[in-house]
């Protein structure tokens, strides 16, 4: 069992309408703990019934949590937000063994996850609204922003807790209500979430929490006339199922969806900044992350002395439980992620890459996959065009900008790229050329609670986080008083 300092954090049972329940139909899903395989517990598997009751407990909710003041819900904000920071070593622990990651970036994402509510509590106090000068003497415009009603939340298991807040936090803080429906893998961190927002005073029904299998939770979140806003984060093939699932009933959307990130390195680069920033940018979370350097991109002249550093780096990265000490590399999510990862590096070597970075042994178990930097990658690899969401580097060869900038664009995602130079002209020149909702420049990172986080094209719709992130929990009316 998990050695927690406040063991009734593990939460198994769902949250619907402020009680802690098990499915209607009495059914659970198992969770286990990716670093040994072992059985970690079981959650309910809610079912439409279930769905159903927790969109209609929010839906009430919504009345009156609409009418609170912004600075009550700050304040119930900025509460939740504390009791997470007093809390973060088990939410750390918890985290860890339901998704693997180091201990020292679950503790990174507890901080990560509460930035957003923070940043959010203080937001809820500035949704201004503005006059308009209207057209004729006897008339008066005014906008005004309302909160858009129950938004179902549905999110990943590589940040089981930031992509909860990120959403949670904001619709909090505009006025809505939620439904969460957590992964599968990972809904511990989402309960014990739901925990602390019960502690912190957050009345019954305005957050609630199905768990279980995805098919009908989904299928009842995006059919219910009373849900009015789904926000998703995940795969582009979900999302654009969730989306087709909204039609019918034309509501908000905002999905975080799959991204291919360029990592693009110029002769006139720092190589050292740049070697640091892919460690960070490609090999956090083990590489499973939707902003993850997917394709690093390497001019000519610097190719060989770029692969020998970032290859030296790797090979003395420590891979194994994220509760063991100096873990940097943990176990991947399931055995199908390892699946994907090695025919990704198997096509690679097939078509003529080359593995710098060769490891004997990995921890036993099933889930381990070694850090990885392939030289020789091309466009013709799988892994040049599908996310590989794991800890493998492959290294492409570039002569010029033009060309660096062409195949970083050739891609349906554009979610994040990376690219680094010292050169002031080139600078602007490649950060106004590449298709993607967030650029970094001289950073491996781009996550951040005051910074909108969000793509284009097959990336996705709207930002999170940032001035924007609350925007997308809001709705304009526009109040036209006639004949003064
Ligand atoms: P990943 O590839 O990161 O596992 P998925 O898109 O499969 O991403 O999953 C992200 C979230 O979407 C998870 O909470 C998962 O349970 C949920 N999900 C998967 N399929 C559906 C579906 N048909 N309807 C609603 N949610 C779904």
């Amino acid at each position: 069992m998990l050695n927690l300092k406040d063991p009734s954090l593990f939460v198994q049972q769902a949250l619907i309408d402020g009680n802690w329940t098990g499915a209607s139909s009495g059914a659970t899903v198992t969770v286990d703990n990716p670093a040994t395989g072992d059985f970690l517990g079981t959650v309910p598997d809610c079912g439409k019934d279930d769905s159903d009751r927790a969109i209609a407990a929010a839906a009430a909710a919504f009345k009156t949590w609409r009418l609170t003041t912004a600075a009550e819900r700050a304040r119930l904000l900025d509460r939740w937000h504390d009791l997470l920071l007093e809390n973060t070593d088990d939410l750390a622990l918890i985290m860890t063994c339901e998704q693997g990651k180091p201990l020292a970036e679950a503790r990174g994402e507890i901080l990560y996850g509460a930035s957003f509510i923070k940043w959010f509590a203080e937001e809820a106090r500035r949704s201004y609204g503005m006059t308009i000068p209207a057209p004729t003497v006897d008339r008066r415009i005014l906008v005004s922003k309302e909160p858009v009603g129950v938004a179902a939340i549905i999110t990943p298991w590589n940040f089981p807790n930031a992509m909860i807040t990120r959403k949670c936090a904001p619709a909090l803080a505009a006025g809505c209500t939620v439904v969460i429906k957590p992964s599968e893998l990972t809904p511990y961190s989402a309960l014990a979430l739901g925990l602390l927002a019960e502690r912190a005073g957050i009345p019954p029904g305005v957050i609630n929490i199905v768990t279980g299998l995805p098919k009908a939770i989904g299928a009842s979140l995006t059919s219910s006339p009373d849900v009015r806003k789904v926000s998703f984060t995940g795969s582009t093939a979900v999302g654009s199922l969730l989306m087709a699932q909204c039609a019918a009933t034309v509501k908000r959307l905002s999905l975080e969806l799959g991204g291919n990130a360029p990592f693009i390195v110029f002769e006139d680069a720092d190589l050292d900044a740049a070697v640091e920033a892919a460690i960070v940018s490609k090999f956090r979370n083990g590489g499973q992350t939707c902003v993850c350097a997917n394709r690093l991109l390497v001019q000519d002249g610097i190719y060989d002395t770029f692969a020998g550093k970032l290859a030296a780096r790797v090979r003395a990265m420590p891979v194994g439980s994220g509760v063991d000490d100096d873990i940097q590399i943990g176990p991947m999510i399931n055995v199908a992620a390892v699946g994907k990862i090695s025919a990704h590096i198997e096509d690679a070597l097939a078509l003529g890459a080359a593995n710098i970075t060769p490891r004997d042994g990995l921890p036993a178990g099933d889930r381990y996959v070694a850090p990885t930097v392939l030289t020789g990658a091309t466009t013709a690899m799988r892994l040049a065009s599908e996310e590989t969401f794991g800890p493998v580097a492959p290294l492409f060869r570039f002569k010029t900008e033009a060309e660096a900038i062409a195949i970083a664009n050739s891609t349906p995602y554009g979610l994040a790229a990376y690219f680094f130079t010292e050169n002031l002209h080139r600078a602007w020149r490649v950060g106004e050329a590449l298709e993607f909702g967030m650029v970094g420049l001289n950073t491996g990172s781009v996550s951040m609670e005051v910074a909108p986080f969000g793509g284009i094209k097959q990336s996705g719709l709207g930002r999170e986080g940032g001035p924007s992130g609350m925007e997308e929990y809001l709705e304009i009316k526009a109040f036209h008083l006639g004949g003064l």
